[in-house]
């Protein structure tokens, strides 16, 4: 069965690999939630070091740089540009007990109505850090919501009531973002190191490719709406027992 819509939570917390994948996977449902008076945080599981074709790029540099990108598209969201960075290198995250444990910890520190992650089960995905940081959204869950995983952390257990996996392997929800997509794109174009790498847009000038990566959002976005009857959505795999 097909769900559209969920109540807007009080608190939703967003679990991206990299600088960018939040914003790309359900940003328009972040920035209508926002606007509803959600509060939205974002945990950002790598540093983004290898967000760049460019192999003179300095790695420091670059992960300053998306940092401060990643900030200020979460208050382009209707955020307050709260990001919790956890930091592992790029293109290494693995889903282990010590990664599993700052995910537990930060889904507990911020007792969030509803997570949303990566789908790790999503079939012929190639990046791993996208498999490993959905990965740890749900397994975050398991330990965050049980007194006795990590109890060290000194925090109170919590229990999500929803998940939302973006990226879906069977999608089975839709959330409608028609009012919301403007914020979700110009929460893109804030990402300005990664025009090149994802958004395709070689000219930061340019009119016309700055468009071209609007298109693509718009048909999307369109397309994951037209099931749900509606003009721009966001599809997600939706668990509620928690
Ligand atoms: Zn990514």
């Amino acid at each position: 069965m097909t769900t559209t819509n969920l109540e807007v939570p009080v608190r939703a917390l967003a679990i991206g690999a990299h600088p960018d994948d939040v914003e790309f996977g359900c940003g328009g449902t972040l920035a209508k939630w926002a606007a509803a008076g959600c509060q939205i945080f974002h945990l950002v599981c790598t540093d983004g070091s290898k967000g760049s074709w460019d192999p003179a790029d300095d790695a420091a540099t670059l992960v300053a740089a998306r940092q401060e990108e990643q900030r200020a598209a979460a208050r382009a969201l209707g955020g307050s540009g709260e990001v919790t960075f956890l930091g592992w290198r790029d293109g290494e995250l693995e889903s282990g007990l010590r990664q599993r444990w700052d995910a537990c910890y930060w889904i507990r520190h911020y007792r969030p109505d509803v997570v949303l992650g990566h789908d790790p089960w999503k079939r012929y995905r190639l990046h791993p850090d996208h498999r490993n940081a959905g990965l740890l959204a749900t397994e975050g869950i398991v330990a965050a919501r049980d007194p006795h995983f990590f109890p060290e952390q000194g925090v109170a257990p919590h229990r999500p009531s929803t998940l939302l996996l973006w990226e879906a392997d069977e999608p089975d929800h839709t959330e409608d973002v028609t009012a919301s997509f403007d914020a979700k794109l110009a929460a893109l174009f804030e990402h300005r190191s990664q025009y090149r790498a994802t958004m395709r847009i070689d000219d930061p000038s340019s009119v016309e490719q700055a468009e071209a990566f609007r298109r693509r959002m718009h048909d999307r976005a369109v397309e994951h709406g037209r099931d749900a009857g509606m003009t721009y959505g966001e599809r997600f795999k939706r668990m509620d027992d928690l």
